[in-house]
C-alpha cells in the first residue's frame, strides 16, 4: 500500500495544570472544618466548580446549599473559593451563623479593588460572565458603581456617567486573550480607561492557557478534565481550538471520553482546570495508554509555588484545638 507508515500515538501532558493555590485552600478548608467541627458542616454553593470534590466532600459530611437561609441558624457554614458580596456576609449574621470565609485570596483583592474604586466615584466595568458566583459577589461590593461587560461584542452597548472616569477590572478565570480584545474595544470608546493596579486574571488561570497554547498546534485532540460550570476549564477548551487543536473536548470523567474520539488521532493533550484533583487526569491517562497512548510527554511552561495560608477562623480553632 502506498499509505505513510503510522506515526506512534503519544500524549502531552501540559504543566502546570490542576489544583491552584485558593482551590488547595478551599477543599482542605471544608475538610479541617469536618474533622474539627464534625458532619454536618454547611457550605454556601459549590467550594470549587468540581463534580468529583463535591461528591467526596458530600459523602464525608459536607451539606452544599444554595443561600445562607438554607442553613439551621447558629450553624457552621463555609463561603467557597469564589467569594460572597457584603449582602451574604451581613445575611449570615443575621441568622446567628457561624462562617469560614474560604474565598481564594486572589478573588478578594478583587473586591478591594471595586471598593476603593467605587469609593473615588468611578464607573467599574468588571469583564466576566453575569450569573457566576464571582462576577456576583464582586459585582455586590459596589453595586451603583459594577456594570458587567460579558464579552467584546457587549462593549458598543456600555454607558457610563463621565468617560474620562472609567476604570474597568475582571473575574479571575477568563480567557486572556478574549479579555485583552475586550479592553482593546472599551479603550477605543473610553481612551482614558484605567486598568486595575494588577492583573486580575489570576497567575493559575494564565498559567494553564499558556500551557495548552504551547502544544495545543501538535495535537489532534486534546482533552481538558473539569467541570461545565468550572469557567477556566470551559476557557482551556476554547483557548486549546483557537490555538490549532483540531478538536477539544471537556470532561469530569474518564469513562466519558468517546472511543470515536481517538479516530485516526495521533497525538492527544491532556490537561486540567484549576479545581481538578490529579487523580482524575491520572484515570484519563490510564483509559488512553490502554488505548496504545502510553507515551506520555510533559510540556511544561511554568513552575508554580504559591500557597496561601488557612482562612483565619479555621486557623484561630485550630490553635484552640491544638
Ligand atoms: Fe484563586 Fe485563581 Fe484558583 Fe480562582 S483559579 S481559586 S482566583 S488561584
Amino acid at each position: 500500500s502506498d499509505k505513510t507508515p503510522e506515526q506512534p500515538k503519544r500524549v502531552l501532558l501540559a504543566a502546570p495544570r490542576g489544583y491552584c493555590a485558593g482551590v488547595d485552600r478551599a477543599v482542605i478548608a471544608v475538610e479541617k472544618a469536618l474533622d474539627l467541627h464534625g458532619a454536618p458542616v454547611y457550605v454556601r454553593k459549590e467550594i470549587v466548580h468540581n463534580k468529583y470534590v463535591v461528591e467526596t466532600l458530600s459523602d464525608r459530611g459536607a451539606i452544599f446549599v444554595d443561600e445562607t437561609d438554607d442553613v439551621p441558624e447558629g450553624k457552621l457554614v463555609v463561603f467557597s473559593a469564589h467569594g460572597v458580596s457584603p449582602a451574604v456576609v451581613a445575611a449570615a449574621k443575621a441568622r446567628n451563623l457561624q462562617t469560614i470565609d474560604a474565598t481564594c485570596p486572589l478573588v478578594t483583592k478583587v473586591h478591594k479593588e471595586a471598593v476603593r474604586f467605587a469609593d473615588d466615584d468611578y464607573d467599574i466595568l468588571l469583564i466576566g460572565h453575569a450569573g457566576h458566583e464571582e462576577v456576583e459577589g464582586t459585582a455586590g461590593e459596589a453595586p451603583a458603581h459594577i456594570q458587567i461587560v460579558n464579552s467584546p461584542d457587549e462593549v458598543a452597548g456600555v454607558t457610563v456617567r463621565d468617560p474620562d472616569k472609567v476604570v474597568w477590572i475582571s473575574q479571575t478565570t477568563l480567557s486572556v486573550d478574549e479579555t485583552m480584545e475586550t479592553v482593546r474595544r472599551l479603550r477605543e470608546r473610553f481612551p482614558t480607561l484605567q486598568d486595575p493596579p494588577s492583573d486580575d486574571i489570576c497567575y493559575a488561570t494564565q498559567n494553564r492557557q499558556v500551557a495548552v497554547k504551547k502544544f495545543a498546534p501538535d495535537c489532534d485532540l486534546v482533552i481538558v478534565v473539569g467541570s461545565k460550570n468550572s469557567s477556566n476549564s470551559v476557557r482551556l477548551v476554547e483557548v486549546a481550538l483557537h490555538a490549532g487543536a483540531r478538536a477539544s473536548y471537556l470532561i469530569d470523567y474518564a469513562k466519558e471520553i468517546d472511543e470515536a474520539w481517538l479516530d485516526g488521532v495521533r497525538t492527544v493533550g491532556v490537561t486540567s482546570g484549576a479545581s481538578v484533583p490529579e487523580i482524575l487526569v491520572q484515570d484519563v491517562l490510564a483509559y488512553l495508554a490502554d488505548r496504545g497512548y502510553g507515551t506520555v510527554e510533559e510540556v511544561r511552561t511554568a513552575t508554580e509555588d504559591l500557597m496561601f495560608s488557612l482562612p483565619q477562623e479555621l486557623r484561630a480553632d485550630l490553635k484552640k484545638a491544638g
